[in-house]
């Protein structure tokens, strides 16, 4: 399973991520951040198969894979 690290304070909440995961694993998060927008997250159990796909959509480059 491939790790995946979101930087919650530079996310800007597009959900393009959301939209693009095959695997239908990011959801939002119910706390704001600095930017006053609900930033995404992982699902606790997830099966990431590590595609990028998250990583190459998002516009602020929050997203980074490490396997
Ligand atoms: S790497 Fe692929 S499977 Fe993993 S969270 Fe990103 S889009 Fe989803
Ligand atoms: S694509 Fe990037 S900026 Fe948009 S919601 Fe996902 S992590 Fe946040």
């Amino acid at each position: 399973m491939a790790k995946v690290v979101i930087n919650k304070e530079k996310c800007k909440g597009c959900l393009l991520c959301v939209s693009f995961c095959p695997k239908a694993l990011f959801i939002v998060e119910e706390k704001l951040n600095s930017k006053g927008v609900k930033p995404v997250k992982l699902k606790e159990i997830n099966d990431c198969v590590g595609c990028g796909q998250c990583a190459v959509i998002c516009p602020e480059c929050c997203i980074e894979i490490y396997e």
